[in-house]
């Protein structure tokens, strides 16, 4: 029976499908470096394998990636596709290039159960989990679509990670696999709106995979009210395993903000944040508000955001400002929506 996807396994239990497909061993060492190595996806193109080899692996593995449903650029340069699932589900996984690296934002879910306000994802809810295989998929498409391995991949698009950790941790696994694109762990971000078993599960494992937290707020109230899985997570709870992980890995965390107008961008704000970050090895990620269609919220304004800002600073904290990416195609933060009604650019 033909197998659906290169992807679904890893390198020895390909070497077992080919040399139970009666080919030699060495086979499989050359496809994995074609693929990996070279980014080539078509065994025709494999020209060190002989016209019968290439043959038996067309019939065994029909595609090697499938056509990309949908592709946006925006003015930046930020490419994000869309993916059309073996089951008609669509998932978005976006490349921001920059000066001097490339990130792929890949999703780990259809939808999102969690449902923060500030998120187009949230809106329809969760669909179902991705499977390693099909997070694996959107790096390779993105790699043939900007022609280059990416030098950071961070979980931030749609979904939350943790909520999917098998899928997740086994394809980080497979990303940093030196057989394959042997990414260092040390680039690899995943982000959670604060599932703190997650936090937990990632604070043991070995490597050097970045944690960012969604933060957005440190009053209880509010955090619920942005990031509703606040109930079942409180802060407390949130916070002692951010000081677990620290601990355990000697890793900083990354908070992001979304500073949204009149909600959690006073100075108040700034103030108990800061009392939060003490003891904390940690960086403040102040992110863009983008809008999208249907939602009523408001970024914070600039003179606000100044403030918020400057109050980080002087108590100590590292602040940046996250540059926005895509935001005219909707590849942002918070605007993925695995919908393809939107205009091609
Ligand atoms: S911000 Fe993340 S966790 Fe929150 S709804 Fe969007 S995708 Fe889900």
């Amino acid at each position: 029976m033909a197998h659906n996807s290169l992807f679904s396994c890893n390198f020895d239990e390909f070497k077992k499908i080919v040399t139970d497909l009666g080919l030699p061993q060495f086979r499989a060492r050359q496809v994995w470096d074609w693929v990996f190595k070279k980014f080539v996806f078509s065994f025709d193109d494999m020209t060190n394998l002989s016209k019968k080899d290439r043959e038996t692996l067309q019939q065994e593995f029909p595609k090697i990636l499938p056509p990309v449903r949908k592709l946006a650029k925006a003015q930046d340069g930020t490419i994000k596709i869309v993916i059309e699932l073996h089951d008609g589900n669509l998932v978005e996984a976006v490349a921001m290039p920059d000066e001097d690296s490339l990130t792929f934002c890949l999703s780990s879910q259809v939808g999102c159960p969690i449902g923060c306000i500030f998120c187009r994802t949230g809106v329809g809810g969760l669909t179902r989990n991705l499977t390693c295989e099909e997070i694996l998929l959107q790096v390779m498409m993105l790699i043939r679509k900007t022609g280059q391995k990416p030098t950071n991949i961070v979980f931030m698009g749609m979904g939350e990670p943790f909520l999917n950790r098998q899928a997740v941790f086994a394809a980080i696994d497979a990303l940093t696999d030196p057989t394959g694109l042997g990414l260092a762990t040390r680039r690899i971000t995943v982000s959670t709106s604060g599932v703190t078993i997650g936090i937990d599960a990632l604070a043991k494992r070995p490597g050097e995979v970045n944690l960012a937290v969604s933060l957005h707020s440190v009053d209880n109230l509010t955090r619920t009210r942005l990031v509703p899985i606040n109930r079942k997570y409180p802060l407390e709870k949130l916070r002692a395993s951010i000081a677990a992980y620290c601990e355990a890995t000697g890793r900083r965390v990354t908070f992001e903000m979304v500073l949204l107008k009149g909600i959690n961008d006073q100075e108040v704000d700034a103030f108990n944040l800061v009392n939060f970050c003490e003891g904390l090895v940690c960086h403040i990620n102040i992110v863009r508000f983008n809008r999208f269609p249907g939602v009523n919220l408001e970024p914070a304004g600039e003179e606000n955001e100044r403030e918020f800002r400057r109050i980080l600073k002087k108590a100590g904290i590292a602040v940046t400002v996250r540059k926005s990416r895509g935001s005219d195609i909707l590849a942002a933060c918070g605007q993925l929506s695995g919908s393809d009604n939107e205009q091609e650019k």
